[in-house]
């Protein structure tokens, strides 16, 4: 027998499978050290075979098998399949993000376990004919088994009588399933440590997310209690001997919402969070493959989390980025998502006040099932959104960042010993041109994305399609010669409160403070327990914590992302508006927002302070459809780095040149195709080209177009070259 293997070695550019003559113990999935070269390697089985071209004198032996058993399982190694086709990836890259890094060298060894189902002709029998009307625990066990069809022994043992389990099985009414495993049967008991008592709203949203055979899209306002819902429906998982993964955006990762998981279940959970080392995160792991870690909760790794029946996948804040990876391996964790679902029959739902335009568009397709939430718990009342217009405040000779109704508010906030949040809307590292003025932002003539300034070679660029513009001296529609470029950063602010506000305490929160491990969740406990009045920060600040103090959030400069240059800038003002607003009044005290702007009259800030987000989707689905953007097409970039700058040139023809040779072929399939140097021209000495495209939505063109790329690899050996499927990012 012929062991096809992936050897775990970075330098191979292209993606090669080995074949390699098999020894005993070799299966699909096993991990194998295996001869290469002079060295030995790790090795990967993806499938075995009965033939090979090698030539009998140059095949070499596998040396052995590592772990007691297949360390990549069937679904594991499906996955890799379809990542690698979907996103283009090589397949040792994808086994290394399902696998800890510490693992290398380490061995796994086999277990089984006991299923037990209620025998089918006993499922269809009134118990009464054989189960005693004394024996309570019998029948307690016997209805439970029933209802969840297929529970673990010791998950039985543990939460009903073991002798009533014991007795049941040896009369044949249970029926005894031993599946091989990696874990040890789990041993603790799940408690419930919270009696919440569901709303109403809460209970419809929990039955429905289980009854769906659909991924569920749980559209809640902040503060309508999703958290309660995605853990009731992780108990219930838990509850018919499921397992369940709960991402987060890795940011939303505070002690608090930790602090949530270990309290409801306790060791059941595996909390996977950057802060960990890669021995602790090994352990975690570890814990996970061995079932005594049932839950595992963490950020978009966590996907991979080594769980088998897989009960339900919460994906929470759906529409964050972080679950778009923006470096090599490049994946959309949604997708994996929906693999490992479809695979282990999961429930999958993914939830948010501000979902993303294309699941909004894929829940009203009917191919997600929509369930909504639209009040706050007690019927709390939404903080009111003011708008303040900064053009206005230039003109009565405020050329400060602070307009007087902010600075009124942040007064009465702390004169009342409330808290406060500064929010900058800082996104990227961009930096577009704005009339003060008249808020005139210049954008691109052909793609209707707000210009780029360059300042070394002052000019203007549009990041899509790289056309030039001179940069502005007056405004085009005012004449006024009062263009602003450039950010106001956080120190500033800080500064400007502390000259207005002398005595107020100020914590500040971006990416210059949080550097260290855990700068960022010790900054976050520190405003919760009110060692400070104000916190000042990024969009760090705009997620998901629950401050019960803060009765005013400020919104320094809410174009910021507005002005960015990307076809969902849009939308990202539009959900961190929402998020940043939504920190306001979450307890019994009132909040109030006042977001400051050049564009008062954008639409993104009418239907954000309306927290109209379905009328705001419904205008952006539109324009959408009407620009040929995702999801009414893909976008595809092939990414070219090399140091040589005319060896990337002669890549990116051979790019663009087979790129449109695919499009000469599939014409119908093509709505922009265009090669052209990266916005962020050169990084650590490598200069970077790209050819973009938009195609339409899995279309034939995306496999065609990765095989360029391939081509573009084998030819120019010293050139890197990457596809990326969606990207968030396009610098
Ligand atoms: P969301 O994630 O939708 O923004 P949260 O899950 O943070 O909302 O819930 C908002 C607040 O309501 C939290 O303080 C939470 O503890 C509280 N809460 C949630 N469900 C209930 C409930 N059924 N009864 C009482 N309080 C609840
Ligand atoms: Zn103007
Ligand atoms: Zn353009």
């Amino acid at each position: 027998m012929i062991a096809k293997v992936i050897v775990d070695i970075s330098s191979s550019e292209v993606d090669r499978v080995f074949d390699y003559e098999t020894i005993d113990g070799v299966e699909r999935g096993s991990r194998v050290s295996v001869p290469f070269g002079r060295q030995s390697l790790e090795g990967y089985v993806i499938g075995l075979s009965e033939t090979t071209d090698v030539p009998k004198d140059k095949l070499k032996k596998i040396s052995g098998v590592i772990d007691d058993r297949p360390i990549i399982s069937d679904e594991f190694l499906g996955l890799c399949d379809h990542m690698t086709e979907r996103f283009h990836l090589r397949k040792i890259d994808v086994f290394r993000l399902f696998l800890p890094t510490k693992l290398r060298g380490g061995r796994i060894k086999a277990l089984e376990k006991n299923f037990l189902s209620v025998s089918p002709e006993y499922a269809e029998t009134d118990p009464n004919l054989f189960i005693k009307k004394s024996a309570h625990s019998q029948l307690e066990v016997f209805e439970y088994l029933l209802d969840a069809k297929e529970a673990e022994q010791s998950y039985l043992n543990a939460n009903f009588s073991a002798a009533a389990v014991r007795n049941l099985v040896a009369r044949g009414v249970f029926s005894v399933r031993r599946q091989r495993v990696m874990r040890t049967p789990y041993s603790g008991v799940v408690q419930k440590t919270t009696d919440v008592k569901l709303t109403d709203a809460q209970s419809a949203a929990v039955e429905a997310i289980m009854a769906s055979d659909k991924p569920t899209l749980l559209f809640g306002v902040t503060g309508s209690g999703k958290t309660e819902v995605y853990l009731d429906c992780i108990e219930k998982t838990l509850a018919v001997g499921k397992t369940a993964i709960m991402l987060v955006p890795e940011i939303s990762l505070t002690p608090q919402v930790m602090r949530i998981f270990r309290a409801r279940f306790g060791d059941a959970v595996a909390l996977l969070h950057s802060g960990l080392s890669d021995g602790e995160r090994f352990d975690e792991w570890r814990r996970l493959l061995t079932g005594e870690a049932r839950v595992a909760v963490g950020a978009r790794s966590a996907i991979f989390a080594p769980l088998t029946d897989l009960g339900l996948i919460v994906i929470d804040e759906e529409h964050d980025t972080s679950y778009v990876s923006e470096s090599n391996p490049r994946y959309i964790t949604r997708d994996v998502a929906f693999f490992r679902a479809r695979y282990n029959g999961a429930k999958t739902v993914m939830g948010s006040a501000t979902p993303s335009t294309e699941s909004f568009y894929r829940a009203e397709r009917g191919e997600y099932s929509l369930v909504r939430m639209p009040e706050r718990i007690n019927k709390r009342k939404m903080p009111e959104i003011e708008i303040v217009n900064m053009c206005d405040e230039a003109m009565y000779g405020n050329s400060g960042m602070f307009s007087a109704k902010l600075v009124s508010a942040l007064d009465d906030c702390l004169k009342a010993g409330n808290q406060a949040i500064l929010f900058l809307n800082r996104r990227g590292y961009s930096s577009y041109v704005m009339c003060r003025k008249c808020g005139y932002v210049a954008k691109c003539e052909d793609c209707d994305v707000s210009l780029v300034y360059h300042k070394e070679e002052n000019v203007l660029k549009c990041h899509y399609c790289q056309r030039r513009y001179a940069m502005l001296d007056l405004c085009p529609e005012c004449k006024s010669p009062h263009i602003k470029q450039g950010f106001v950063g956080t120190e500033r602010v800080v500064e400007h409160v502390n000259k207005m506000f002398p005595s107020a305490r100020i914590i500040r929160m971006d990416n210059d403070t949080t550097r260290s491990k855990d700068a960022h969740l010790r900054l976050l406990s520190d405003f919760a327990s009110g060692n400070a009045d104000i916190l000042v920060g990024t969009q760090m600040v705009a997620k998901g914590h629950d401050f019960a103090n803060v009765t005013l959030v400020g919104i320094i400069d809410a174009d910021m992302s507005l002005h960015f240059s990307a076809h969902t800038a849009v939308e990202r003002t539009f959900q961190l508006i929402t998020q940043v607003a939504g920190r306001a009044g979450r307890e019994s005290k009132p909040g109030r927002v006042v977001l400051q702007t050049y564009s008062p009259n954008h639409y993104v800030y009418r239907y954000a302070a309306a927290y109209d987000y379905e009328g705001f989707y419904r205008k952006e689905i539109n324009l959408l459809q009407a620009t040929k953007f995702p999801p009414f097409t893909e976008i595809i970039r092939i990414l070219i780095s090399c140091a040589d700058e005319s060896v990337a040139l002669d890549a990116t023809k051979l790019a663009i040149d087979g790129a449109r040779a695919v499009a000469a072929e599939l014409p119908e399939q093509f709505v922009y195709l265009n090669a052209m140097r990266s916005p962020k021209k050169r990084i650590q000495t490598k200069y970077r080209m790209q050819v973009l495209m938009r195609v339409l939505p899995n279309s034939a063109a995306r496999a065609r177009i990765y095989e360029v790329a391939d081509s573009v690899t084998e030819k120019f050996p010293g050139v890197t070259c990457f596809t990326e499927l969606d990207p968030n990012d396009l610098s």
